[in-house]
């Protein structure tokens, strides 16, 4: 009878502590948690001109003016230039990593001051840069005719993966799946022989972990071709996190790391990407604390010392009210940050 007993309450047991915990783990990642990170001020911020912020951004932390910036291609044009330049005295590997916001306007930089935790500020106190660049394909238009491209996620970092825009990588929305070619740096780095291994860090499914995801294909192509590349999707973005960190804790970590962050698009699109919305504001707190997370652990590696590491932040679009994709300059208008300097 006891035995009886035991074998329908075990399993019972079994399915209510599994079920208890994958709920849990889906309700607190769906779910809206302020940051921890968040300072004073941060759910009172005043409703300013948008030009007006980018104006006061110019100087500090800017190294441009909103009009010189440069399209988002240049992250690519970065990454290719850090990797084909000679390695500087007692370094004796090149590495780099882009930690990517998506859907993070430029406008929150005015919170820069006021962060308790943040990356971006941590690379500019290390000697970084940041400049203003621009999602979209051509500079500025608001006339849709002459927008190249959408200011939509999938476009936008394939811009920079491949240094083209849309009308050569056919990537002009989400789900469309890229032809192999024109390939992005997590392959053409580790086809070229230009590093060993690359890896791509995400949670969001329509990078390549769909059908019609856009690097679908060359995740397959990697696989069949044995190019040592990894294509890694977590559920959430704290699962991001941790497949960045333990890479970084090898000893021979990937040489490229491409990775995205959906704190800010996930709670632009549930409640509006502008800083006078606090749950943005927090989520922008969230990406800058996991940036710093990621800054920190590339610091305390062994070898870090003789490491040459490019660290690039940056953003796929802006966004506009609930949603993003349009021409305006809130959808358009990017950044760059770097711990080197940018435009040398
Ligand atoms: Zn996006």
């Amino acid at each position: 009878m006891k035995k009886r007993l035991l074998k329908i309450l075990i399993p019972i047991c079994c399915v209510l502590l599994i079920g208890g915990i994958v709920g849990g783990y889906v309700w607190y990642n769906l779910t809206y948690h302020p940051s921890k990170w968040l300072a004073e001020g941060d759910d009172a911020v005043p409703e300013k001109d948008f030009t007006e912020i980018l104006e006061d951004l110019e100087g500090k932390p800017m190294d441009n003016t909103w009009q010189e910036a440069l399209p988002q291609t240049e992250v690519y044009n970065m990454i290719k230039a850090h990797f084909e330049s000679p390695l500087p005295e007692g370094k004796t590997v090149k590495k780099a990593i882009v930690i990517g916001y998506d859907g993070c306007r430029v406008d929150l930089f005015q919170l820069l001051p006021t962060a308790k935790k943040s990356a971006i500020n941590t690379l500019l106190e290390d000697g970084g840069h940041a400049i203003f660049t621009y999602a979209g394909g051509v500079p500025y238009s608001e006339s849709p005719e002459s927008v190249t491209q959408a200011t939509s996620t999938a476009p936008g970092w394939c811009s920079m993966l491949t240094g083209v825009l849309a009308d050569k990588h056919g990537i002009t929305d989400n789900d469309i799946v890229k032809e192999i070619e024109p390939k992005t740096l997590i392959l053409s780095l580790v086809e070229d022989g230009i590093v060993d291994k690359s890896a791509f860090y995400v949670s969001w499914d329509g990078h390549f972990s769909r059908k019609n995801a856009t690097y679908y294909g060359e995740k397959q192509y990697a696989k069949q071709n044995g190019v040592n590349a990894k294509f890694c999707r977590a559920f959430f973005d704290p699962g991001t996190k941790c497949n960045i960190l333990s890479d970084l804790k090898k000893e021979d970590c990937s040489d490229f790391i491409f990775s995205t962050l959906e704190y800010t698009d996930h709670q632009g699109h549930d409640t509006g990407f502008t800083p006078t919305n606090p749950k943005y504001v927090s989520a922008f707190r969230d990406a800058e604390s996991t940036g710093k997370d990621i800054i920190d652990a590339i610091k305390a590696r062994k070898t870090y010392d003789s490491e040459d590491w490019l660290i690039l932040i940056t953003t796929d679009h802006g966004g506009n009210g609930g949603g993003h994709g349009g021409p305006t300059l809130w959808e358009r208008m990017t950044f760059i940050v770097s711990n080197k300097d940018i435009l040398k």
